[in-house]
């Protein structure tokens, strides 16, 4: 059974993404164009629906959310111009902040290269990886690439912290106090 329509959270994603849920006319074009939708628990347009429908808890819930790739190629097909992996980013970060992560591998990688850009100032892979592997126990991901990369210098192996580190800090400092969740 649907849960109620949850107005609030369709005026949230609205206001986040400045996009018009009403203008999905449920063509599928988004769908039929999305990479990963083999993958999705739940295809796009489909997500688009629940949103219209204000079924909050079904669409913060699912995977899909943490497969899309950002590719922006449902935004590009939209006869309707509407943004349509802005929304998807809104509801990813909304699901985030409520602590639905059902793909717990992406979080933890995205959480690993967070913290890598605020220490850093950018990305130390070597160090992103040892995390990520520690909190997975993932350790075969990608191993077969090493030998390829580390010769080209694709992998460093000391973290090369930017100049202004205090000013990365600032602006992870501001985004918390406006009420982001990282
Ligand atoms: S942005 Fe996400 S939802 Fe849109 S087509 Fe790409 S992978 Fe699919
Ligand atoms: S392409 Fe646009 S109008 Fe068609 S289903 Fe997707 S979001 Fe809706």
């Amino acid at each position: 059974m649907s849960a109620s329509f949850d107005a609030d959270f369709v005026a949230q994603v609205q206001a986040a993404s400045e996009q018009n849920l009403a203008l999905c006319y449920q063509c599928g074009n988004c769908t039929a164009g999305c990479p990963y939708t083999f993958a999705y628990d739940i295809p796009v347009n489909q997500i688009m629906r629940l949103v219209q429908a204000g079924q909050k808890h079904k669409t913060l819930t699912c995977k899909s959310l943490w497969l899309c790739a950002t590719c922006e190629s449902c935004t590009t097909r939209c006869p309707n111009d509407i943004d349509v992996a802005r929304i998807m980013d809104v509801l990813r970060h909304m699901a985030r902040c409520e602590g639905h992560a059902p793909e717990r591998a992406v979080k933890v990688f995205w959480d690993s290269f967070l913290e890598s850009v605020r220490k850093h100032g950018r990305v130390f892979e070597a160090g992103l990886l040892a995390k990520y592997v520690a909190r997975t126990g993932r350790v075969w991901t990608d191993f077969d690439l090493a030998p390829r990369i580390i010769p080209k210098g694709k992998l460093a192996l000391k973290p090369h912290p930017i100049q202004g580190l205090g000013e990365m800090e600032k602006i992870f400092k501001r985004f918390e106090e406006q009420g982001g969740c990282l």
